[in-house]
């Protein structure tokens, strides 16, 4: 019998241990961690997806700051208000919403936020921190697996663990953080050669590989751990990159989709807010 891990409830003890976490600061520092979201242009889902976090903030006893600037603004627009923000002692954390309008340069705008107000771990320096083992803010979705791992019990410590896709925003450095809990990690993504034969390997299999079903049966080995990262939206709802029903019976856990990997980004994107907090001031 294959259990299901229930992404809901792990991400519901950690933003109730952050709301803990932020009434403590708020008590024996009477600081009160604030998170500056950034949204460029009138994108309809980046504006939900702001809306949620934002909204998320504010349930956690969190303060809320928010920027919009419009589609048309320019590089240097977009740059001063970051930077502004970066100076800004009462900003926490600073979430630049992607992705940006195709006018602007991504990476060297995400590369403004100052390490210790990176919550999105998206930044060079952040990256790098990861790569050296380095103290740092981490990814959120890839930090959720972890989470989620650990709320499972899942052993880690010399486990075959294969992850599918090797993005900047999933894979890499959901494999650094597999790597750190001491994992034996193997990277597979679009050019790989026969990809069930490296995927059947696995003990712990993390696929974000953003095709629909791309993971079936003939992908697992029995008693594996399968964690589902994908969303796709499809007439009859929901959709991950594994085909779920498929390997019930064969692994010994799987996320579901929805309800798995998708509510851990926010919640933790709220952990690296009360985190950023507490290094408020400091330079990491
Ligand atoms: P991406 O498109 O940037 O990267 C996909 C990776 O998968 C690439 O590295 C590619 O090499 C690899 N890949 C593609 N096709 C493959 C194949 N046939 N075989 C092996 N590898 C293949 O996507 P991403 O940003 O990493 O996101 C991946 C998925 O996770 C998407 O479905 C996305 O919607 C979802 N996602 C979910 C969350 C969440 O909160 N749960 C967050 C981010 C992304």
């Amino acid at each position: 019998s294959t259990q299901t891990i229930d992404g809901k409830a792990v991400a519901a003890q950690v933003k109730a241990a952050v709301a803990e976490g932020v009434a403590e600061l708020r008590r024996t520092t009477s600081r009160v961690p604030t998170l500056a979201t950034v949204l460029v242009g009138d994108d309809p889902a980046s504006a939900v997806y702001v809306g949620s976090k934002r909204r998320t903030v504010r349930e956690l006893g969190m303060l809320d700051a928010h920027r919009h600037l419009p589609a048309t603004a320019t590089q240097e627009e977009v740059a001063a208000v970051l930077d502004e923000l970066a100076a800004d002692p009462a900003v926490s954390g600073i979430l630049l919403q992607l992705p940006l309008p195709a006018h602007l340069d991504e990476g060297a705008l995400i590369d403004r936020i100052p390490a210790s107000k990176d919550v999105d771990g998206l930044t060079a320096e952040s990256a790098g921190r990861l790569a050296r083992g380095e103290t740092g803010l981490r990814p959120c979705t890839p930090s959720g697996v972890i989470e989620l791992l650990r709320s499972a019990e899942v052993p880690l410590v010399g486990a075959n663990a294969v992850v599918v896709g090797r993005s900047t925003l999933v894979g890499r450095p959901m494999a650094a953080l597999l790597l750190l809990e001491h994992a034996t990690v193997t990277i597979a993504h679009s050019r790989t050669r026969d990809l069930a034969a490296v995927t059947r390997g696995a003990d712990v299999l993390v696929v974000a590989a953003g095709v629909p079903g791309l993971i079936g049966a003939e992908h697992v080995s029995p008693g594996a751990t399968v964690i589902d990262v994908g969303i796709h939206r499809t007439p009859s709802g929901l959709v991950g990159d594994v085909r779920t029903e498929e390997v019930l019976g064969i692994a010994s856990r799987v996320t579901p989709v929805p309800g798995g990997v998708g509510p851990m980004t926010i919640a933790m994107l709220m952990q690296n807010t009360l985190e950023a907090a507490r290094w408020a001031g400091t330079t990491l």
